[in-house]
């Protein structure tokens, strides 16, 4: 385990090269949005990234994920708990799973899982007898096939968006994707760009919908998706080790 000052360093390594990135293409640095991704990371060290001054966690499985966000609030308490995201595959049975913990979901890959998400969200709002404040989605786009096993392909991705942005109980609020491991960073940068274009196009056809986020980008190449555009980044290794 990392000591606390190691820690604090390598975010504040991490930090800097996702501040050079967005200079280096005239964005602003706040326009990014790090999600520390703990998965096979202990309560205590993301309470301890929480204390370095981390607040906003990705975790990639529902069994893991909900435990875990307990542990870490009761370590933290009383301080306000932390944001978890859920950027990992779910399949559609374990929808449910996620909602006790989850602020958004990045993977998002099915219209199946989209309407589950959406009915369990209005589910717990009658339950509570007020509107239900929509759960966050991004859609998975595997942008081009192979990149990764999940995701949508971008031809199967604009009746996905039509469908999906009238359903209740969640907000699509934009687009993720996983680069394929390359040997370098600038052999995802297509993908990164690929994506960015797919979902301008998407904005262009759908004018009432708001596809701001773009997460994109993880260790080994997210300065190429701040380049890009990435609005999100998810890092585990650059941060945890
Ligand atoms: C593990 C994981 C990451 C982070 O990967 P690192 O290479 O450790 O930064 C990002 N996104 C997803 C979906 C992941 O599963």
């Amino acid at each position: 385990m990392l000591t606390q000052e190691e820690l604090r360093q390598r975010i504040v390594a991490v930090r800097r090269r996702i501040v050079a990135a967005a200079n280096r293409v005239g964005r602003h640095p706040s326009e990014i949005t790090l999600v520390a991704v703990t998965k096979t990371q202990s309560p205590e060290t993301v309470a301890q990234a929480y204390t370095a001054g981390l607040r906003i966690f990705g975790e990639n499985r529902v069994e893991e994920a909900g435990p875990k966000a307990a542990d870490v609030a009761r370590l933290i308490a009383p301080a306000a708990p932390p944001i978890w995201h859920m950027i990992g595959h779910v399949q559609s049975r374990k929808a449910r799973d996620v909602l006790p913990w989850v602020a958004m979901v990045h993977s998002v890959d099915s219209l199946k899982l989209a309407e589950r998400l959406g009915r369990f969200v209005m589910d717990l709002g009658s339950v509570e007898e007020k509107e239900p404040e929509p759960l966050s989605v991004l859609l998975e786009v595997n942008v081009f096939g192979e990149a990764s096993k999940y995701g949508l392909t971008p031809e199967e991705l604009p009746s996905i968006v039509k469908a999906v942005s009238v359903l209740r109980g969640i907000r699509l609020q934009g687009l993720m994707t996983m680069a394929p491991v390359v040997d370098s960073p600038e052999l995802a940068r297509p993908v990164f760009s690929g994506l960015r274009l797919l979902r301008d196009h998407l904005a262009r056809a759908h004018a009432g919908l708001d596809l701001r986020e773009l997460s994109m980008g993880m260790s080994d190449d997210f300065e190429v998706a701040v380049e890009e555009g990435a609005t999100i980044v998810r890092i585990g290794r650059a941060i945890f080790g």
